[in-house]
């Protein structure tokens, strides 16, 4: 698996928030859709899931937040630097886990996680080519196929 890296940090364009990942993520999606394409003005989003616990942001300042409606008809909350503008990460609204999904361009350096697999490419741009070995799917993937033992074992810890 790739992408097991404790105590990553990243920030804003501006510099003016600042954060540093207190674990392992969870797992790193390569997200195509739409609305991530829309948001990031790009090809696909970088998602590293994970415990809002282990975000932790700089004292001076924190994200502002807007609400999107997700394709899915549920929530989805945007934290951006108001700023800069840049978006930092995302809260799906029924997501399991109490989690955030941080977009990994903005780490100090983005080259330290690889997706763990790639989702929504039915809409992902023809001229994109995924990792032949890189698990892909076309919407979403079963959770027991693609999670690592550990990030279940932490899943399941925090529903209890
Ligand atoms: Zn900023
Ligand atoms: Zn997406």
């Amino acid at each position: 698996m790739s992408g097991k890296t404790t105590n990553l940090t990243g920030g804003c364009a501006c510099g003016r928030i600042r954060y540093k990942l207190k674990n392992d993520p969870l797992i790193v999606h390569a997200c195509h859709c739409r609305d991530c394409q829309r948001i990031t003005g790009s090809a696909f989003v970088i998602n590293i899931w994970i415990e809002k616990q282990f975000v932790e942001t700089s004292s001076k300042a924190a994200p502002t937040s807007f609400r999107l409606a997700g394709g899915t008809g549920q929530g989805h909350e945007v934290y951006f630097c108001d700023r800069c503008g840049t978006y930092l990460w995302s809260d799906y609204h029924g997501a399991p886990n109490d989690a955030y999904f941080v977009r990994a361009g903005t780490l100090d350096k983005p080259e330290s996680v690889t997706p763990d697999v790639h989702i929504f490419t039915r809409s992902k741009l023809p001229w994109v080519q995924l990792p032949k070995d890189a698990p892909a799917f076309k919407t979403f993937y079963p959770f027991p196929k693609i999670w690592s033992a550990e990030s279940k074992a932490r899943l399941i810890r925090k529903a209890r």
